[in-house]
């Protein structure tokens, strides 16, 4: 039986530990949250992270935007925010309404308020490991490997999935520790034939428990990124969990796992912008 990576026990202590050093060190972090539209999960996600900000004393504000209001509109908006000094992060959930080009709108947030790191200058700075801030959902996984000293050094990490949020740069971070790492994605043919190889099996796919137990190598550790609402209610994983756990070493719950060390080091990039801002 795999031992649980508890990503909401470790994502409470990150909050404890960003609280503290915004104490210590004086600051007031800004983060401004953009919401455009009424998608009832952005609604869910926003209200997390302003939840997030008041437990470790980073100063949130929202800025919701009807879906008609138009890209220009978001544009000035976002210069603005550019502008302000007390705001120190700003982040445009996502997905926007249709009719909003997303490239577009990341690209126009500073590299420097950009806490999710999505612009182009801040993947370039993921790929050469001089960087910044890192995408919070691999960092996150970053943060859950080392806390339970697992170390990618030498391992063959498969990551399963190549979105520039989160296949990617996680495939890049595990490079930079030195892990041998295998990228999967919708035109790979065999696919568990790669999956059986992995001592670290990332999966971010966004298909609901298509990871099963027979994809699996023994001892292997599990990392389950996908969130899927189920129809019988609850939350579940692209990790087929109740088969996998019996053979993997370690694994990563959905809830509990990956998604709370996702806001948890939103919070800590905010933090980052904040202390950058100061020293300038
Ligand atoms: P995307 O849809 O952007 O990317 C999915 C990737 O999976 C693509 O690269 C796609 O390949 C690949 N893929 C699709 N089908 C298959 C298949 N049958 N076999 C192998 N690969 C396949 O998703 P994201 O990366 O944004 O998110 C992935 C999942 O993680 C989603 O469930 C999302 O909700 C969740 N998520 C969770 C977060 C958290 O905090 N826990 C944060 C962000 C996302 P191709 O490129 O060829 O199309």
């Amino acid at each position: 039986m795999a031992v649980i990576l508890d990503g909401k026990g470790l994502a409470k202590k990150v909050l404890v530990d960003v609280k503290s050093r915004v104490e210590s060190a004086g600051l007031c972090p800004g983060l401004a949250v953009v919401i455009v539209g009424d998608n009832a999960a952005s609604r869910v996600y926003v209200n997390n992270k302003k939840k997030d900000c008041a437990e470790c004393g980073i100063k949130s504000e929202e800025f919701a935007l009807p879906a008609d209001a138009g890209e220009t509109q978001l544009l000035t908006l976002i210069a603005e925010l550019n502008a302000r000094a007390d705001i120190h992060g700003i982040l445009v959930q996502l997905p926007l309404p249709d009719g909003y080009s997303e490239e577009k709108v990341i690209q126009a947030i500073s590299p420097e308020k950009d806490v999710d790191a999505f612009h182009m200058l801040n993947v370039g700075r993921v790929l050469t490991g001089d960087y910044s801030f890192l995408p919070c959902t691999p960092a996150g996984v970053m943060e859950l490997l080392d806390h339970y000293n697992i170390d990618p050094k030498g391992k063959h990490c498969v990551v399963v999935g190549r979105s520039n949020i989160v296949g990617k740069p996680m495939a890049m971070m595990l490079l930079h520790r030195h892990a041998t790492v295998t990228i999967c994605h919708s035109r790979t043919v065999d696919l568990a034939s790669f999956t059986q190889q992995a001592d670290i099996l990332v999966c971010a796919v966004g298909k609901i428990e298509m990871i099963t137990a027979d994809m699996v190598k023994p001892g292997a550790v599990v990392i389950d990124v996908g969130i899927h609402r189920k129809e019988s209610g609850g939350l579940c994983g692209d990790v087929n969990y109740e088969d996998v756990c019996q053979k993997a070493s370690f694994i990563t719950p959905v809830p509990g796992g990956v998604g709370p060390m996702t806001r948890a080091l939103l919070m800590r990039n905010t933090l980052a912008a904040a202390v950058s801002h100061k020293a300038n």
